[in-house]
């Protein structure tokens, strides 16, 4: 890893794929309908459940929905799909905007809650009773799952299939007043329990709970399904193009059926693509909710997890999670995403943003005997190659230093070329050095280097033209920040962690190792949290919020190696 000197992505992306977002079948089918005059502009929505943080795969559909209504002159809403009380809470809420707006999009005054519509929804729930297309059911859920048959088998009718209307009505209202437990009873919409499609078979459409709901309150112990309440909202808000993942397609004719049986205000339509799915993690709410509550994480913005919160505070930048969605594009069959592109779009950017530091993560300590005693000097630095309006920056040097530990070797194999005993490198910025002796304790660790260095070498470069093969990064000693680096790996140990249905089983018991004692220069000292920086020869490190001034704590982002780049060379 410590080989490279700087960043080997060539790639060179624009910053935001968005701007220029490449066509897919959902944008073919929009500009189609625009060309033929048949729509003026698309309404879009982002629909999450507010019980947990959002994560990469949300990501996904946020730049699918929010780019085309930007791409077309639409708008695109915040809807959250609160039908559910039992699971909901209002700090996912909070994290959910929060998350959204630091990927990039606003909702402006569009934010909409399934919520809002409880009243009319339950006007519409009587609307099909008296229409002869819903009635209460008595049956348990088990039995309502007993009789609703299999994929080859048609389901059976319930034996309250044909209540007369009268008497729905008068139990659907109990249900509303409170009167029955949960599970008592529920509503279904009278469709056809011989269909071909499940979800036809009579589907529930409201079930009894009685839980407090974050924005309801105890109005309500009803509350509607998916089913019921998504379309009749999309209806309600003029959602033109209601874009959601796969798993929805035999959901479609319940979702047309709903809008054609109601007296709704618009008639949105349903279009599917395929969920993202990225190797060496999950992104399943059960499963993440599982890795917090169960303590395999810090929490929902652990660096290690997949949500935007935890990438974030990894220190990924939003444009390139962005450029990232861009890259896989919107199809209608899913291929499992290598996280090596992931990966590669992360430092693509910020090979080009990052201002490169020096930081010693496993320090050994350098006495270089031919420099004056409390003699010290600054030296310029460049602040990112990649960048010349970045500058420069001044870094102290002195008698003594600091470098990592596995720079040197007492007696080095053949490929070693960094630092052993009488052999020269370069100090980055700095000078040439050559090691005298390597200082040992009783049990025959090494304790420090004696060195002498070339005064005639300042800049790093020799008058003489003489070469060295090593060129190492350093930080004085006497001006050091010492610091607390957290190195993160995998939180899985596979690709396709759960494939054997124990998740807990493939979790990397090394996914962090915290490093204390680490050594920076000063200017890293007061870095804000969130930037992120180059730690030369090291990687992408990010400040984290559990820092404070004159004591910070960075994550590791990612490595300088670009798996990605290899493979795409290789294929
Ligand atoms: P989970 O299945 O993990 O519970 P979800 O789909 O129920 O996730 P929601 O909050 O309902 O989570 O999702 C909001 C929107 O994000 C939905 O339109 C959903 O289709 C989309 N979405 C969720 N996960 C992905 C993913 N992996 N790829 C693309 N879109 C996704
Ligand atoms: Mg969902």
């Amino acid at each position: 890893m410590r080989m490279t000197d700087s960043d080997p992505t060539t790639d060179d992306a624009t910053d935001d794929a968005s701007d220029d977002a490449p066509r897919d079948f959902i944008r073919e089918i929009i500009a189609a309908e625009v060309a033929a005059g048949e729509l003026e502009r698309p309404v879009t929505r982002f629909p999450p459940e507010p019980n947990g943080y959002l994560h990469i795969g949300h990501a996904k559909s946020i730049c699918l929905n929010f780019g085309v209504a930007r791409e077309f002159g639409g708008r695109c809403h915040l809807r959250f799909d609160d039908t559910n009380p039992a699971k909901e809470e209002q700090e996912f809420i909070d994290a959910i905007e929060a998350d959204l707006r630091w990927l990039g999009f606003d909702w402006g005054e569009h934010l909409y809650h399934a919520s809002d519509n409880f009243e009319l929804l339950y006007q519409w729930a009587e609307h099909l009773i008296t229409e002869g297309k819903a009635y209460v059911e008595d049956l348990s859920a088990d039995e309502i799952r007993e009789y609703r048959g299999t994929l080859t088998e048609p389901g059976r009718d319930s034996p309250y299939r044909d209540r007369a209307p009268d008497e729905n009505l008068d139990l659907f209202r109990r249900m509303r007043a409170g009167e029955f437990a949960e599970g008592e009873r529920a509503l279904r919409a009278k469709i056809d329990m011989a269909s071909g499609n499940i979800n036809l078979r009579d589907p529930v459409i409201y079930r009894i709970v009685h839980a407090a709901h974050p924005r309801t309150g105890d109005a309500w112990c009803i509350y509607p399904t998916y089913d019921f309440a998504h379309g009749q909202s999309d209806a309600i808000e003029h959602v033109t193009h209601s874009l959601c993942t796969l798993e929805f397609e035999d959901h479609r004719p319940l979702y047309d059926w709903l809008v054609e049986n109601l007296p709704v205000p618009s008639r949105p339509r349903q279009y599917e693509f395929a969920r993202l799915s990225l190797t060496h993690t999950v992104l399943s709410k059960r499963r993440l909710t599982a890795l917090v509550q169960d303590g395999h994480v810090t929490g929902w913005d652990d660096p290690r997890m997949p949500t935007l919160a935890g990438l974030r505070r990894r220190g990924l930048p939003a444009e390139a999670i962005r450029d990232f969605v861009g890259r896989i594009g919107v199809t209608k069959s899913g291929a499992v995403v290598e996280m090596a592109l992931l990966d590669h779009c992360v430092r693509d950017h910020l090979n080009r943003h990052a201002e490169r530091r020096m930081a010693v993560l496993n320090p050994l300590k350098v006495v270089i005997e031919n420099y004056p005693e409390g003699g010290s000097e600054t030296l310029d630095a460049i602040n990112n190659p990649e960048d010349e309006a970045a500058g420069k920056r001044q870094v102290p040097f002195g008698r003594e230093l600091w470098i990592e530990r596995d720079d040197f070797m007492e007696d080095p194999p053949k490929k070693f070329f960094r630092l052993a005993p009488g052999r020269e490198v370069r100090l980055r910025y700095a000078y040439f050095l050559t090691c005298t002796e390597a200082v040992k304790d009783a049990t025959g660790e090494i304790t420090e280097l004696r060195c002498t260095y070339d005064p005639e070498t300042r800049g790093g470069n020799a008058p003489d033209g003489r070469k060295v093969k090593a060129t190492l990064h350093w930080v004085a000693a006497a001006d050091a920040v010492e610091a607390e680096v957290r190195l993160y790996e995998p939180l899985f140990t596979r690709p396709d962690p759960g494939a054997d249905g124990d998740l807990g089983a493939d979790i990397n018991p090394d996914s962090l190792v915290a490093r204390r004692g680490c050594k920076l220069e000063p200017a890293l000292a007061g870095t804000a949290a969130g930037e992120t920086v180059q730690f030369e020869r090291l990687g992408y490190f990010t400040a984290d919020p559990d820092g404070a001034p004159g004591r910070p704590v960075f994550n590791r982002t990612i490595g300088l190696r670009d798996t990605w780049a290899k493979v795409q060379k290789k294929g």
